[in-house]
Order: C-alpha cells, then sequence, then structure tokens
C-alpha cells in the first residue's frame, strides 16, 4: 500500500503536493470568538488565489469537527483555485462547542473521525486534537484517546493545537506512549508561540513533526523568535520535521484585509529563510516535509 496525501479532491501522490501552508483556515466559527467567523467562500477563493500566484500549491485547513469547517464547499474553492486543499476532522478545546458541550457532541467520537476520514462524501487528511494550557484536560484526554483510536483504524496524521504552545511533551506522552501512535504521525502545532528551544529539541528528538504558524498579528509577541527556533531545530538535525502554517483564523487577519495571510509566507517568510537559513531549508520545510507529514497508508 503506497502512501498518499487525502485532499478534498481525492488522495494523491506526496510528490504532488507541493509549496504547502501545512496550518490555516479557509473556514472556522467559535461560540468562544463571536463575530470572528471566517465564512465568507469568495474571500476564501481570493486568499487561496493569492496564495498560489506566489507559488502556493497546498493548504491543510486544521478546522475540526464542528467548527464551521464547510467541507463541502472546500472541493470547488481547490478547483477554482488550483490549490490543493487538505480538510481536517477531530475535536478542538470544549469551549470551543458552546455552554451546552459536551452534549450534542457524538458517544463514538473514534468513528465520527473514521467517518470523515474514509466514509463521507469529501474526506479530510487529518486529524487535529488540542491540549490545554501547560496540562491536559480530561476533555483532551477523552479526544486523544479517540484521534489515537481513529489514526489505528486509518493511519490518519494527527494535527495537534498546543495551547500557547505548551504540553508539547505530555501530548507526546499521551499520543505516543500510552496509545501507541508512532511519533512521526503527529504534528505539534503552535510551537513558536512557547520559544523553548529546549522544549522544541525534545518534541523533534521524539521524531514528532514541529508546526511553526505565523507569522501573524495574533503571534506578534513571539513571531520575532520564529527564524532563531527555526534554525536551532536545524542546526540540531530536525531540519526534515518542521512545518510553516499561516494560520489565519480572522478576516482581518487575510491579506486581502489587515493581513498578513497565507501570501506572506511566501513573498515574506521564505525569501528571508532561504537568504539567512539557505534554500535548502526552505525547500524542506515548504515542500518536502509537509509531503511526508500528511501521507499515509490509508485503510479503508
Ligand atoms: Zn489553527
Amino acid at each position: 500500500m503506497s502512501e498518499l496525501v487525502r485532499t478534498v479532491l481525492g488522495d494523491i501522490a506526496p510528490g504532488e503536493l507541493g509549496v504547502c501552508d501545512a496550518h490555516d483556515h479557509l473556514f472556522i466559527g467559535s461560540p468562544a470568538l463571536p463575530g470572528q467567523e471566517l465564512d465568507d467562500a469568495d474571500a476564501a477563493l481570493a486568499e487561496l488565489n493569492a496564495f498560489a500566484a506566489l507559488g502556493g500549491r497546498a493548504v491543510v485547513q486544521w478546522t475540526p469537527w464542528g467548527m464551521g469547517p464547510r467541507t463541502e464547499e472546500l472541493p470547488g474553492l481547490s478547483r477554482r483555485s488550483g490549490v490543493h486543499v487538505i480538510g481536517a476532522t477531530g475535536m478542538h478545546q470544549a469551549r470551543h462547542y458552546g455552554p451546552d458541550a459536551p452534549a450534542g457532541v457524538p458517544d463514538d467520537l473514534a468513528g465520527l473521525f473514521v467517518h470523515e476520514l474514509t466514509g463521507a462524501p469529501v474526506k479530510a487528511g487529518l486529524i487535529k486534537v488540542a491540549g490545554a494550557y501547560h496540562r491536559l484536560d480530561d476533555h483532551a484526554r477523552h479526544v486523544m484517546a479517540a484521534a489515537a483510536e481513529a489514526h489505528h483504524a486509518t493511519d490518519a496524521p494527527i494535527g495537534v493545537h498546543l495551547e500557547g504552545g505548551t504540553a508539547a511533551m505530555d501530548v507526546l506522552d499521551l499520543l505516543c506512549g500510552r496509545h501507541g501512535v508512532p511519533p512521526h504521525r503527529v504534528i505539534l502545532g503552535h510551537l513558536h508561540r512557547f520559544p523553548d528551544p529546549g522544549i522544541h529539541r525534545a518534541a523533534g528528538e521524539a521524531g514528532a513533526f514541529l508546526a511553526f504558524d505565523g507569522p501573524s498579528r495574533v503571534h506578534h509577541a513571539t513571531d520575532w523568535r520564529l527564524l532563531e527556533s527555526i534554525a536551532a531545530l536545524a542546526d540540531a538535525g530536525h531540519a526534515h520535521r518542521i512545518l510553516l502554517g499561516a494560520d489565519t483564523v480572522t478576516p482581518a487577519a487575510r491579506s486581502t484585509a489587515d493581513g498578513p495571510g497565507m501570501p506572506f509566507l511566501l513573498g515574506g517568510l521564505r525569501p528571508r529563510i532561504e537568504r539567512e537559513l539557505g534554500a535548502a531549508l526552505a525547500t524542506a520545510i515548504f515542500v518536502e516535509n509537509p509531503s511526508r507529514a500528511f501521507a499515509a497508508r490509508w485503510r479503508p
């Protein structure tokens, strides 16, 4: 069985993925973030087109179940922009599901994830989960157990929202140590919100993919550490584990509004990485690493 990347238009060979924004959102909404929904398909298309104009070929939407991923609209956006789109299943923190959560949340979370990965008309290619700040609460443990079960059933990669970039090693202990998920199938997200070089290195040594998502206004407090964080990881031998994404989560963050949005990854950040850290590392981060991180030996 060969490894394939599961896009919203079907499975493709990893080598077809191309320049990839490894963590972003075309649609997302949460009762915890009122009035900030990404729910405009035209604006999503404009952002994809702006990304494509700079050579962008793939975007991974980390919007999980129940947060308005508008999955049925993703194939059309992918076709019209020419950008591969990978969708997500999974579940975020409980606060993103309103005051009634977990009411309305299916009992069989793993079954829901497996269905969205393998049985839905538009299939997800990633399981998104979330930790808590410097710890894993009961909700996180419950969702991660279901994600691990769905991983074992499908081989899907698991993308983790680390709250404030924290609890990376707790997540790996739980997913890999307890639930047997191979570390290289775990993508730790938001690491640059907590630029602790020791933790980054330990997560790399454990074998996980390391996702840095920014630059953005939301992360302005740590954006300026991004280049040195990447350089430190590359120096420690983890260049092949680093991923970058723009993580656009509000309409204002798009390139067509206040920005910087998806295109800045390629127009602003990539040239700096090439200049300061070398073209080979830029290619690893934007092309080679995503093609491995999101590929799976999909089980039916
Ligand atoms: Zn995100």
